[in-house]
């Protein structure tokens, strides 16, 4: 492939990067070292684009073109309890979601391109900070990501444990959830669980509130179409022999389209507002959506699907592979330019095969070759030079 000269530079990179975790907009060191190897290989650099975010831009021949790829740079606050060397240097915090590979594939496209690229315009490498909140995607479009460095098309990559290492998978539409966090504050009257009559009791109208939103998904969504209301926090102010006046309940929507997303905002309002009136007590609720559905384009889900197959062998390339219910914050590029968003094996095996978020997850090297090489044979293929 393509990048199997510089396969032990990654590996480097990727391990240091891994054993300095940094969350989301405090990426200092990850950022520094991503700009200081960008200006090694002759690229164009631009730091502190929507906070941490760095942006390296590699201009070849007249061609008036330009690509944009995008990598995340943050970790999560989770304690690695993996033991190898390259383990996490700091408590808590640790790439759990292989952001440290999205970056190092990226590097490496950008060093094999700057040394040998074959292709005529721009090529924008776009490395964002805090794609766990969900919040870097914004902050970079918000800093005048594409007024500042225009892109035709922009693409987007992510490891997928128990994938083969190896193979992608993509599909057009729909490729990822939109997530949805709400709050749903009961407030009744405290009192002593003896005398439940003398107070207002929050725990019980909250108990049926959090089984009546299960009828959303199950009685009020199309079979056809997904969506998934999960009530995971459940908080009062009782004690034993104290009776909550006040319950606070909290949880997570998914959905694969905006109308799903509207439908489960709409019935929650609903069903807290009648449940609650039916028990005279007081209810509100915040439903805030923060992350988008990301939306693969046609054309750019075409053009991802054909490069992953010469890197890679059509045979081990899904195009139409199930939406994941998982989110992330590339949606905001895809609102912003025609998109695709391409998932990429991390392997069924040992710690590769390890969920994402676990804490005995680790990015594959295995990937870091057809990973950075999809990009190269992405720029080289959509940035053709006239007559090649
Ligand atoms: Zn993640
Ligand atoms: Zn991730």
């Amino acid at each position: 492939m393509k990048t199997d000269h510089i396969r032990e530079a990654m590996v480097q990179w990727r391990h240091d990067i891994h054993a300095h975790p940094e969350l989301g907009f405090d990426e200092h060191r990850t950022s520094t070292k991503i700009a200081e190897l960008l200006k090694q290989f002759g690229l164009e650099v631009h730091s502190g684009v929507g906070g941490t975010g760095v942006v390296g831009v590699l201009q070849r021949g007249n061609g008036t073109r330009a690509i944009g790829m995008r990598a995340d740079m943050d970790a999560l606050p989770i304690h690695e309890k993996n033991a190898f060397a390259h383990k996490s240097t700091r408590d808590g915090v640790m790439h759990a979601c292989g952001h440290d590979g999205h970056t190092t594939m990226l590097l490496g496209a950008a060093k094999h391109l700057a040394e040998k690229g074959d292709f005529s315009g721009r090529a924008v490498f776009i490395f964002q900070p805090a794609e766990e909140h969900g919040k870097g995607g914004p902050a970079m479009i918000g800093d005048g990501l594409f007024e500042r460095f225009p892109v035709d098309e922009v693409y987007g990559m992510h490891n997928m444990p128990g994938m083969q290492v190896g193979t992608f998978a993509l599909r057009t539409g729909a490729m990822m959830a939109s997530e949805a966090l709400f709050e749903i504050e009961i407030e009744g009257q405290g009192g002593h669980a003896a005398m439940p009559h003398k107070g207002v009791d929050a725990i019980t109208v909250g108990a049926e509130v959090v089984s009546a939103l299960q009828t959303i998904v199950s009685r009020k969504l199309n079979p056809g179409q997904n969506g998934v209301v999960s009530v995971t926090e459940f908080i009062t102010d009782g004690q034993r022999n104290v009776l909550p006046g006040r319950a606070m309940l909290k949880g997570d929507a998914r959905a694969l389209n905006r109308e799903v997303n509207s439908l489960i905002e709409k019935q929650m309002r609903q069903i807290v507002e009648g449940v609650c009136l039916a028990h005279s007590v007081k209810a509100t609720v915040s439903y805030h959506t923060v992350f988008e559905v990301t939306i693969n384009a046609p054309e750019p889900a075409r053009k991802a699907a054909g490069c992953a197959a010469i890197v890679a062998g059509s045979d081990r390339v899904d195009t139409d592979c199930p939406p994941m219910m998982g989110s992330e914050d590339f949606a905001h590029m895809a609102l912003a330019r025609p998109s695709c968003f391409v998932f990429a094996g991390n392997g069924v095996t040992d710690s590769h095969g390890k969920p994402l978020h676990s804490a005995d997850y680790d990015f594959n090297d295995d990937l870091l070759v057809p990973g950075s090489s999809f990009w190269v044979q992405l720029v080289e293929q959509e940035l053709k030079r006239d007559g090649a």
